[in-house]
Parts: structure tokens; sequence; C-alpha cells
């Protein structure tokens, strides 16, 4: 049909001509997409590689053992499962199989930085499981002590971190020693953090957690999808069986194709010089603002979050719809202890995982951040601020020359 293909151009030419600053995307390489648009979609493979629901699956089965594979040896696991078709699916599936219905969770709330899949209200999450949560200290870090007297008092069968909008290291030796303190399972969803984690600026949740979530396609740069590691084959058998049949039927090969050759990407020494290059961008924007004399969080990886309201007296959902004026796309996002509604905000969040696949340095993240910093202060109008992204962007690789 013409007119999918129309749009098709029509989101590349926007993709192209944008900073793309949420955190959660990424442009994925030629190789990735080739595969994930790939015959390999007309493939039924329900089951895993050597035991198969179908006939003609020896070649399939060898793509989804190179991507299990390379996916150990990226993070220095003993098992993996390759066949969520996203994030959220592999939280439900990691979930169902270490817990039951009603049993105890402890996590971080989505207001304070944690996904919609660690026990928001309106989420299977908290239909499923009886949700506890820890919080954060004023600095906007974990409270670690916090975290342990509410674990010692509730009794979870999991504590879970990994989360959506935290910019700073988490300490996964102390939360796994309280785990094993309480005796509950320890949970690590490691979506945001797991390019970093691979190209070594952060450290890894293993050897501390049991069970470890994932999606590709955000600083891994893989398609879009999910995946659950462990070091446990009691816990691995599990994952299997609730994965399928419990809780997916047949698996998408193509993307399972396309995540094997991102797993590949990550293991090459470049990918390393990539994250530290995300990370150095990332700590120069917050900085950059900060000198300017917004209010922005620090951060470690690669994103944070800027106060919208204090800094420029507008909110966030106000500064998101702003900044797509002149081309830049970021996300409003509630700020630990927020009093607006999380439609509303007082801030937005700003990743450089994104822009630095294209080839950002450390001046356009500077740039970057003058850019939003003049126009949401009314410094400059949105004509200057077009004209001053369009510069920018001139200096970037286009979305489809990698
Ligand atoms: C993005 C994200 C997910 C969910 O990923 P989807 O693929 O969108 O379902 C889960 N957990 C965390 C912490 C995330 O940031």
């Amino acid at each position: 049909m013409k007119k999918l293909f129309e749009l098709v151009e029509l989101e590349k030419k926007r993709q192209n001509e944008g900073l793309e600053l949420i955190a959660s995307e990424n442009f994925t390489s030629e190789k990735v997409r080739k595969l994930a648009g790939s015959i390999l979609t007309n493939k039924y493979a329900e089951g895993y590689p050597g035991k198969r629901y179908y006939g003609g699956c020896h070649y399939i089965d060898e793509i989804e053992q190179t991507a299990i594979d390379l996916l150990k040896e990226l993070f220095g696991v003993n098992y993996a499962n390759v066949q969520p078709h996203s994030g959220s699916s592999a939280n439900m599936i990691a979930y169902a199989s270490v817990l039951n219905l009603g049993d105890k969770i402890l996590t971080l709330s989505l207001n304070e930085g944690g996904h919609l899949t660690h026990g928001s209200p309106v989420n299977f999450s908290s239909k499923h499981y009886d949700v506890y949560h820890y919080g954060l200290k004023d600095d906007g870090t974990i409270d670690y002590e916090a975290l342990r007297e509410k674990a010692l008092e509730i009794k979870p069968k999991l504590i879970l971190a990994g989360f959506s909008a935290y910019p700073y290291i988490i300490d996964f030796a102390t939360i796994g020693s309280i785990a094993k303190e309480v005796g509950a399972y320890f949970m690590v969803d490691m979506a945001h953090i797991a390019g970093l984690i691979a190209g070594g600026a952060h450290p890894s949740p293993f050897p501390y957690a049991d069970i470890v979530t994932s999606t590709t396609h955000k600083t891994l740069r893989g398609p879009r999808g999910g995946i659950i590691l462990t070091n446990s084959e009691e816990i691995i058998k599990k994952v299997n069986f609730m994965c399928f049949p419990g809780m997916q039927g047949g698996p998408l090969e193509n993307i399972i194709g396309a995540k094997a050759q991102s797993f590949y990407e990550a293991l090459q020494p470049e990918f390393k010089k990539y994250i530290a290059q995300v990370v150095e961008n990332t700590k120069t924007a917050s900085e950059t603002f900060i000198k300017l004399g917004a209010e922005a969080s620090k951060t470690e990886t690669h994103l944070f979050l800027l106060n919208t309201k204090k800094s420029y007296g507008i909110t966030g959902k106000d500064a998101e719809a702003l900044l797509e004026t002149i081309k830049i796309t970021t996300n409003k996002n509630m700020l630990p202890k927020d009093d607006e509604r999380p439609n509303t905000t007082s801030g937005i969040r700003l990743g450089f995982a994104a822009v630095t696949t294209r080839g950002m340095t450390k001046e356009g993240a500077i740039e970057t951040a003058k850019i939003i910093h003049d126009f949401l202060s009314k410094r400059i109008n949105a004509t200057e601020a077009n004209k001053r992204v369009d510069n920018l962007v001139s200096t970037l690789r286009a979305i489809d020359s990698f």
C-alpha cells in the first residue's frame, strides 16, 4: 500500500531532521534493520532450538542459538532466553517464573523513576502481585537504608531494581545482599542500562541478581524486543516454560536474528567507545544546564532530568510540546517528589544514546543544552532556535548511514 511507504519516508525525514533526546530510543544499524525486515518473519518456530513444534526449523535453530550464545557472552552469564516480544513481556514472564499470584514484590514507584510493569496501579503487575515501594532520598539517589528496613518489615518474595528515569549508578551488591538477608529473589530490569553494562560504563547485575530482564532497543541498540538472563539452571527452566507455552506463542525469529546482530555489534571494541561517548555527552549536557543556572539532575548514565518548572516556569508537558516545535524530541517525566500530575509533570527526561549513535560529540552536547536553555528561557525565538538545530543536525550522520 503506497500510503504506508510514503509515511515511512516522512518518518525517516522526521528522524533525520530532528534531535532525538528520548532516553529510551536509539538508531539501529543497517544489518539489524535488514534482519528485522527479513523473510525470517515467515517462519513458525514454537519451542526452542532442537525442540520445535514445527518442521523446517534447521536454520532458525542456528539463528536463535547464535543469539543465545552471543547474549551469554556479552553479559558473562550461563543462561538466556531471547524470545520475549518486549521489555514488558520479559517482566511478565520473569515474575510469573518465580512468583505466585498475590506474592509481595518490592520496587521503586513509577513516579520516582520505576516502570509501569514495576507495580503501577494501571498495570497487570499491581493486579497480579502485592506491590510495595521503596523510595529516593532528597538528592535523588536510592535510599538503601530505608529499602532494607522496608524489606525487613514486609518480607517480599522479590526485590526489583533497574529503572526508566534514574540517572545514577545502581548499587546491585547492596540490594542483592538485602534480598539475601530477607530471603527474596533479586530481579534486575536493566532495560535502560543494558548497553552501559555491556559497554563497561555501569557495573553488572551479575553475580548478585537471580534473574535479569531487559529490552534490546534502548542503549543496547538492537531491534525492539526483550530478553531474560540468569545463572540458575532451575530459574531458566521455569523461564523457558513460562515464556512458551506459558505466555507467548511463536517467537519473532526475524527480531531474534536482529537481536543476535546487535549482540555481536555490542561485543565489538567500537561499542565500548560509543558507550563512553554517550556517558560523556550526557554528563557534559547536564553540567552545561547547571552552569547556565538551570535546575538539572547530575548524571552517571545516558540520561538526566531537567526541572523545567523551576528553571523556566513551565511544566514538563509544555516544555515537551515547545521543544517539538524546534524538532527536539523529549518526554515529560515525573521528578523525585513531583507535585504535578503524571500527565503534566515538573520536568523532562533527556538522553544522549540516540544522538551519539549519529556521531554527536561533546561540543554538540553543549550546543544541544544551550539551544534548549536559550529557547525555553525565551532568550531566542523559534526561528533562531530552529536554525541552530538545523546547523547542529547537519554535523550528524543520517539515520540510515550505518
Ligand atoms: C522500557 C522499559 C521497559 C519496557 O519495555 P517495552 O519494550 O516498552 O515493553 C521495562 N522496564 C524498564 C525499566 C524500561 O525502561
